[in-house]
Parts: structure tokens; C-alpha cells; sequence
């Protein structure tokens, strides 16, 4: 699609043609893009300082050759990337993807929707976000340990706890945080515990980090039901993936009185009408790293795995979509609404794809986009960092109530913004307004950089 049917049809052509075959980019672009016609009109400002095309161009990208050995002595070769694309607000913050669909598109896509984000959570941080093609499926831990330890030894270079905080996506977790961080500090013989985010809680990580995406999804969540005078008692819930952000979004919809009927992995999906039994599946995902498979073996019989169709098959009132980006698009959303789905809010970045958006906005359904969703993990990685920086750690409840009143927080913002500028309960409009501006007012502050 290239019809933007806006006056910022010049910049998005511009897009276009500086960054072939970047489609996830485009995507996320075009998002914000659609949402800003009523903030050029009220802001003149900034397109005489070029706001838009200056946040749609990343001020530093690294792209890094990740040679490895595995563990038969083969050597291998993976592509690594780290897109530093907006430190308007504070150093670049963002997580890293060790995926197979790993390319510069999916880094900026991410890298882009990081910035508006960040700027949410209200935390002084930038925007960024890095990865590799690399394929960690099946590969052991020495080999895992190998190629963190490569990764870093270009990465290096380029972070610092001001200038570039890395963190945690799909394919990196406490683990591969462990040995990144292992060979930062042996490199450079420092402990800066502020250059990486979640880390382990023995060595400078913070409580609540692991829990806190998933966790921040389920109160954002909370808000939106609240907003509808409802709440998550007595709902049905599916959720998609069935890593940390799926995991740690059902518990606490589990927890605020739903029951969590579906969750999903690359085999299939998994339906239990008892509700998701938790310790069993992280025993499964978090320990054994095995498949939902496992789960339905071991959970006496209220358990079934399905291989065929989509997890958006199952009824459900709220759905939350927590596994990567499109996977739900609009035959998906079509089901959903029809089986009364009223609320869906975005646990992993850009899941629904803008033809499904489409679908949940026509029909009156409640939706919220990652960028405000799913940043409660940002949130609580600068949560993180400042625990660093004063050489302190904070008790559990003490970070998640903290968690709790950014999500508040973040969904009244969108809220008074999407009202402000004329799209009255519009979370996509009232996110993208407020992150947006709040980056462009600093941008304007810091003079043409
Ligand atoms: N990868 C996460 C996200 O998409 C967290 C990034 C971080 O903690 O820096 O927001």
C-alpha cells in the first residue's frame, strides 16, 4: 500500500524509496503517520524543523559480521545489527531479536515503534533495537554462549550505560543476557551494570523485569475493561506465544479473576478450558525449553493440542497477542469479533496486521497497540537502570506497584490525548500523538542535530 490518503504523503513516498524492501518499517511508519494530520495542523513547528522526516531516520546504523564455532568445530556466519535510532529523550533503549526472519526491516520496524514507546513509559530513554539472523532453535548452551560472546565482541563498541542500553527480545532472555554481559565486562573491565537490562537478580538485575511486558499487558488491559465500566472477573482470555511476555500476561489476567483458555507455539496451539495450569507451562517453556506439547501430555486430560488453524479460533472476550509481529490479521479478527471479542490489546510489537486493526476498530472493539501495551517491560528495564545507577535493588512489590502506575499512566495519557485531538477513545491516535510529540518537543529544544 502506498496511498497514505494524508499531506504526509511526501514524507511516506520519501520513506519509501530511502529504504527498499523494508516492509515491517514501512508498516510502522505509515502507522504513526496516519495519525499525525491534526498534529501538523496544530504544530506548524515542526515540519519547518523536518521533525517527521528527521524521527523517521535513525541516527546511527550498525550492521556486523558474528562469526561462530559450533560445538563439531564448524564454523558458522550470522549477520548482526544494532539500529540507534533516536536519543532525543535519553540513550537508545531496546531489546535484541536472535530470529531467523532477522533483517534490517524488522530492526527498524522495532527500533521505530521503541522511540514513541519509550517515550510513553515517560522514563528518560531513546530508542533502539538490535538482533541477529541467528537461529538459536536447538542450538546447546555452549554454542549459545559462543555466539553471545562474538555478538558482543562487536557490540561493544557501540553501548554504554549512556549511550546505548540493550536489552531482551525473542530469542534472548536471562541467559543470553548472562553471557552478553560476561563478555562486555570482560573486554572492557568495567562492571557497568547499566549497559544491558535483565539481567540476573544475583548480578544487578531488577525484580519484576521477567514478569513485567506480560504483566504490564494484563494491567493495561485492566484499564481498557475498566474504561468499558467491565473488568477481567469472570472473562475468557486467549493469549498467543508462549514466551515471558505470554506466560507473565496470563498469570496476571489469571490473577485479576480470568481464565486463560489458549496459548500457542511455532507446533500449534494448546486450548485448556480449566484455565492454563502456570507452573506447569513454565516448567515446560522456562526450564525444559520444550514444546506446548508437553504440557497437554502432562496435564490430565483438560488439556488438547491442536496443529492445524489459529489460536484466534478460540472464543474468547479478550484477546491478547503476545507471540511476533502479523500474526493475527484480518480472517483472524474477523473470528474474533464474531465469537465477541470486545477487548484486544498488543503484548508483542505490531501483531495485528492494519487490515485486522481495521477490522477491531469498525466493529467497536477496544484496541490498544503495543507501543503503549507491551511497555511495561521498557518501563521496568529503566526501572532497572536506575537501581543501577543508585547501587540499589528494590523489593518485588515495591517495582511492580511502580510497573502498575506507568500502565495507568500511559493508558490515561492515550486516552486525554486521543480526546485532545479529536479521535475520543482512539489508543492507536492518543499513543502515537503523545509519544510522538513529547520526541518532537525535545528534538526541537536540542536544535538541528
Ligand atoms: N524488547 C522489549 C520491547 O519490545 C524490551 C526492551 C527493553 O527492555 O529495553 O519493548
Amino acid at each position: 500500500m502506498t496511498s497514505l490518503n494524508s499531506t504526509l504523503q511526501p514524507i511516506y513516498d520519501e520513506i519509501l524509496t530511502r529504504n527498499p524492501g523494508e516492509t515491517e518499517f514501512h508498516q510502522a511508519a505509515r502507522e504513526l503517520l496516519d495519525s499525525l494530520d491534526s498534529v501538523v495542523a496544530r504544530h506548524p513547528e515542526y515540519a519547518e524543523a523536518a521533525i517527521i522526516r528527521r524521527v523517521c531516520e535513525p541516527e546511527r546504523q550498525i550492521i556486523f559480521r558474528v562469526p561462530w564455532v559450533d560445538d563439531a568445530g564448524q564454523v558458522h556466519l550470522n549477520r548482526g545489527f544494532r539500529v540507534e535510532f533516536n536519543s532525543a529523550l535519553g540513550p537508545y533503549k531496546g531489546g535484541l531479536r536472535f530470529h531467523p526472519s532477522v533483517y534490517l526491516g524488522i530492526v527498524k520496524f522495532l527500533g521505530f515503534e521503541q522511540i514513541f514507546k519509550n517515550a510513553l513509559t515517560g522514563m528518560p530513554i531513546g530508542g533502539g533495537k538490535g538482533g541477529s539472523d541467528f537461529d538459536p532453535k536447538g542450538r546447546s548452551d555452549a554454542e549459545i554462549m559462543r555466539f553471545c560472546q562474538s555478538f558482543m565482541t562487536e557490540l561493544y563498541r557501540h553501548i554504554g550505560e549512556y549511550t546505548d542500553v540493550p536489552a531482551g527480545d525473542i530469542g534472548v532472555g536471562g541467559r543470553e543476557i548472562g553471557y552478553l554481559f560476561g563478555q562486555y565486562k570482560r573486554i572492557t573491565n568495567r562492571y557497568e551494570s547499566g549497559v544491558l537490562t535483565g539481567k540476573g537478580i544475583g548480578w544487578g538485575g531488577s525484580l519484576a523485569r521477567t514478569e513485567a511486558t506480560g504483566y504490564g499487558t494484563a494491567y493495561f488491559a485492566n484499564e481498557m475493561l475498566k474504561a468499558r465500566n467491565s473488568s477481567f472477573e469472570g472473562k475468557t482470555v486467549v493469549v498467543s506465544g508462549s514466551g515471558n511476555v505470554a506466560i507473565y500476561a496470563a498469570e496476571k489476567a489469571t490473577a485479576l479473576g480470568a481464565t486463560v483458555v489458549a496459548c500457542s507455539d511455532s507446533s500449534g496451539y494448546l486450548v485448556d478450558e480449566k484455565g492454563i495450569d502456570l507452573d506447569l507451562l513454565k516448567d515446560v517453556k522456562e526450564v525444559r525449553r520444550a514444546r506446548i506439547s508437553a504440557y497437554v501430555d502432562e496435564r490430565s486430560g483438560s488439556a488438547r493440542l491442536v496443529t492445524g488453524g489459529s489460536v484466534w479460533d478460540v472464543p474468547c472476550d479478550i484477546a491478547l497477542p503476545c507471540a511476533t509481529q502479523n500474526e493475527l490479521d484480518a480472517t483472524h479478527a474477523l473470528t474474533l469479533v464474531r465469537n465477541g471479542c470486545t477487548v484486544v490489546a498488543e503484548g508483542a510489537n505490531m501483531p495485528c496486521t492494519p487490515e485486522a486493526v481495521k477490522v477491531f476498530t469498525d466493529a467497536g472493539v477496544a484496541f490498544a497497540p503495543g507501543k503503549a501495551a507491551n511497555a511495561g517491560g521498557v518501563a521496568t528495564s529503566a526501572l532497572e537502570m536506575q537501581q543501577n545507577a543508585s547501587r540499589d535493588s528494590w523489593s518485588f512489590d515495591y517495582t511492580e506497584e511502580r510497573l502498575r502506575n506507568i500502565m495507568v499512566d500511559i493508558h490515561d495519557r492515550c486516552l486525554v490525548t486521543a480526546e485532545e485531538y479529536g479521535a475520543p477513545g482512539n489508543y492507536i491516535t492518543g499513543a502515537n500523538i503523545a509519544g510522538f510529540t513529547q520526541v518532537a518537543d525535545a528534538m526541537l529544544a536540542l536544535g538541528v542535530i
